[in-house]
């Protein structure tokens, strides 16, 4: 259903604009810069001389400006509004970060200057790698990892190479409890591991019985996510993590869900080796859409020798300052680092903005933002809690899971639902997504969201959920109404996407 754009004479809906695309724009004849002939000159290009029009459009300066503003318009963002995406821990970026980020000292070096020029970035990095470590309790970190699927990559090579260092390059097998994120059995999948699927008990947590019955010493690791999936601490996460290092394998647990725990609990005590973090999301970079983010990625005693490069270290004795800082570029002393994982030093930019989020807050700030942010998981889980279905009994971490029992005989889907929620102007939930219940909702407020917004958008869902039991199916299966586009056939959109525009037909013939 892509739906009848409502009429208007000109077909463009209040103030928001129907346009074609900046290329379809305009007409090159009318615009363009008046450049005297050029004169009696020899032709040097060699028969390279184009012989067709550039392919620009034709529009003039505010045309352009005008044309991109309106796309930047069309674009929900975490600074337009509330975007309770569970597992993405949308939340407010400060603007400090930024200006961070930007300074000049920062933002225009190039990655082969040479160290002494740079002693300010090396230290940023060496400042950001404590940080990681203390907050964590592990030995090691690698900063490059890209994304948090990049850490988890940079996290399994390090559990291979400690394998194979030991002569236990046979152990192929990774249980991957069915609470899990998908990037977890991806990653396995992609070292060349095979996954074994561990069961989830009926409090959403992992099937301990199950899982020591699924562990064998073909097993080189168990990857886990906690908080998991379903938004809920894996409270046996320490008897697990025992389990499989008495089996002889490692631990990768998933720390994108870190923003539940900074400041409370040190992932070493919970006898992990490996764990990356999302920088983007515990701290705070702009993310989504592609953009860029970090996912450092912490190693513990056993596995910090096989850290990949490059890394900060301190000079001299003491403090670090004093003796400046270097770039270990090339295996050192009893490293036995497993590659690279990018080129240069990773994504520099959002290491910046990482410090600068964490010195601001302090230790303490970020303890009370963990705290806040599943508070604010549980106001919803609470406020919801009658109109909704929650998953699971108890209190939450940092995101709360409802199914789609309440629409049971409604005739309303988790997607109709959802679609209800962009009319009413907010940004859905997660939907389908963990898979372990049926027709998931997964809300993440956050702790920048104030009690008011939570408030606006509880009242908003209960009154639909209302709606859904009073028969009003219309709301919901007509729904988005007052979109631009809306609702997209989204099979055919991923079988067959449209990545590049080509010039009409008849544009082609003329040149
Ligand atoms: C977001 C997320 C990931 C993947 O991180 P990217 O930065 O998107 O690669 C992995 N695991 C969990 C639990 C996540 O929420």
């Amino acid at each position: 259903m892509t739906g009848p754009t409502p009429s208007t004479v000109s077909g463009n809906l209040g103030l928001r604009l129907e346009e074609p695309l900046i290329f379809e724009q305009g007409d090159p004849a009318k615009t363009g810069v008046d450049l005297p002939e050029p004169g009696d000159r020899p032709d040097r290009l060699g028969g390279l001389a184009r012989s067709g029009p550039i392919g620009l459009p034709g529009l003039s300066e505010p045309e352009v400006v005008r044309h991109y503003t309106r796309l930047s318009q069309k674009n929900y963002a975490i600074d337009s509004g509330f975007y309770p995406l569970g597992s993405c821990t949308m939340k407010h970026n400060p603007r400090l970060n930024e200006r961070m980020a930007r300074l000049p000292g920062f933002a225009d070096l190039h990655p082969f200057q040479p160290q002494g020029t740079v002693q300010g970035a090396l230290a940023v990095m060496g400042a950001l790698s404590d940080w990681l470590l203390g907050l964590t309790g592990m030995r090691a970190v690698a900063l490059s990892p890209a994304a948090g699927a990049h850490g988890e990559l940079c996290g399994m090579q390090a559990i291979r190479a400690a394998l194979d260092a030991r002569g236990e390059g046979d152990r192929r097998v990774v249980l991957v409890p069915e609470s899990a994120h998908g990037t977890n059995p991806a990653t396995a999948a992609l070292c060349g591991f095979k996954v074994r699927g561990v069961p989830g008990d009926a409090r959403g947590r992992v099937d301990l019985d199950a899982f020591l019955a699924a562990l064998d010493d073909g097993v080189a690791a168990v990857m886990i996510t906690n908080p998991n999936t379903c938004g809920l601490f894996e409270t046996e996460i320490i008897a697990l993590s025992q389990a499989v290092h008495d089996a002889g394998a490692f631990v990768y647990m998933d720390g994108a869900n870190f923003n539940a725990i900074v400041g409370r609990v040190r992932v070493a005590d919970l006898g992990a080796d490996a764990m990356h973090i999302n920088i983007h999301k515990t701290f705070s970079t702009p993310h989504g859409g592609g953009g860029p983010g970090a996912g450092p990625t912490v190693l513990s005693a056993a596995l910090a020798p096989f850290a990949p490069l490059p890394h900060v270290v301190a000079e001299g004795e003491g403090e670090g300052d004093d003796g400046g800082w270097r770039l270990v570029e090339h295996a050192e002393g009893d490293m036995r680092p497993f590659g690279r994982m990018k080129g240069f030093h990773g994504q520099f930019g959002v290491l910046v903005r990482a410090l600068s989020y964490m010195m601001s807050m302090g230790k303490d700030g970020l303890r009370q933002a963990s705290g806040d942010a599943v508070l604010n998981a549980n106001y919803l889980l609470a406020s919801l809690g009658d109109g909704l279905t929650p998953s699971f009994e108890g209190p939450c971490m940092h995101e709360a899971l409802f199914d789609d029992r309440f629409l049971k005989g409604t005739g309303v889907s988790t997607l109709d639902f959802a679609k209800a929620l962009i009319d009413e102007g907010f940004h859905p939930m997660t939907m389908y997504f963990p898979l372990v219940v049926h027709g998931a909702m997964l809300m993440e407020p956050t702790e920048t969201e104030s009690k008011a917004s939570l408030d606006a958008f509880c009242e908003t869902v209960l009154a639909l959920a209302e709606k859904a039991r009073a028969g009003e199916t219309a709301v919901f299966t007509e729904a988005p109404r007052h979109t631009p586009r809306r609702r997209l056939d989204e099979t055919r959109a991923a079988r067959q996407p449209v990545l590049r525009w080509a010039p009409p037909a008849s544009a082609r013939a003329a040149e």
